[in-house]
Parts: structure tokens; C-alpha cells; sequence
């Protein structure tokens, strides 16, 4: 059965899109630490994050290197910070979460509440930065 984010990618369930290209698909966390938080994801389906080839894992990078740059531009904080968990949906994926404090990356902390429009606004500001390919 294919997991909850290659329906996402196949739009079988919706998602606020930040940016895609033919390998990768980003879009916004359900549940962000911040505003901007962001999902990166292959779209060949791989559970673990390191059963990717090199190859995915170099190519998965710069794609979120781009994107952690537009999310950089879109909300000004110190660092955009990368973690990877995959503990709750088993298809590997980077965090991009904009940072003001090391204490931003705690999982662990209170989630945002976004109203859809919130969400909306904020895919938006983020894809008007991307580089693009
Ligand atoms: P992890 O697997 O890295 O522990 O956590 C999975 C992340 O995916 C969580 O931060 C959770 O909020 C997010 N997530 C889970 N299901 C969905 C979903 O259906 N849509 C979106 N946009 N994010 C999701």
C-alpha cells in the first residue's frame, strides 16, 4: 500500500505544495514547529532515510538546500535547521525548520495551529523564493 506522502505526491491527499521537481516533492508539515516548516521528500517510495542511494541523498540535498533557502527569504530567522526523524510516517523525508533558537528543534514542542488560509499564505511566500531548477 503506498504510504501517506506518495498520496500526497500523487494528490490522492491534499498538501500546501512548496516545490517540486521530477525526483522530489516539498510541502508544508501538518503539524509545523514554526511558520515554514517544510517536508522534503523522494518520490520513489524508500521507508528509511539512509536505504536512499548516494546518489538520491546528493540529489535530495540540493533540492533542500533550494528550498531551505526560499523558506530563509520567506522567514527571516538565524539558520534554517534540517532533522531527520521518520519515526512516524515510514517514507524517508527531511525537516526544514526555520530556526530563532536551538530550542525551535525540539520535536517535542507545542505544534502550530494554522488556519487553512494561514497554511495557504505561508506555501505561497515560500514557492514566490524558490530558485526553481
Ligand atoms: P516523523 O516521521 O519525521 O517522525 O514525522 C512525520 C511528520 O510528518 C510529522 O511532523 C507530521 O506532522 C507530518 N505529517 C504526518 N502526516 C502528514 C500529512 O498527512 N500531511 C502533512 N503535510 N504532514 C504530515
Amino acid at each position: 500500500m503506498a504510504t501517506i506522502f506518495s498520496r500526497i505526491v500523487a494528490g490522492e491527499i491534499p498538501s500546501y505544495k512548496v516545490a517540486e521537481n521530477d525526483k522530489f516533492y516539498a510541502f508544508l508539515d501538518i503539524n509545523p514547529l514554526a511558520k515554514g516548516h517544510t517536508l522534503v521528500i523522494p518520490k520513489r517510495e524508500v521507508d528509511y532515510f539512509f536505504d536512499l542511494t548516494d546518489e538520491e541523498i546528493g540529489e535530495m540535498q540540493i533540492f533542500a538546500k533550494k528550498v531551505a533557502s526560499a523558506i530563509k527569504a520567506a522567514y527571516p530567522c538565524i539558520k534554517v535547521g534540517q532533522a531527520v526523524l521518520g519515526l512516524e510516517v515510514p517514507h524517508a523525508h527531511i525537516h526544514l525548520v526555520p530556526m530563532q533558537s536551538e530550542k525551535d528543534m525540539l520535536f517535542t514542542n507545542p505544534k502550530l495551529q494554522l488556519t487553512t488560509e494561514e497554511f495557504i499564505e505561508v506555501a505561497e511566500n515560500i514557492r514566490k523564493n524558490f530558485p526553481g531548477e
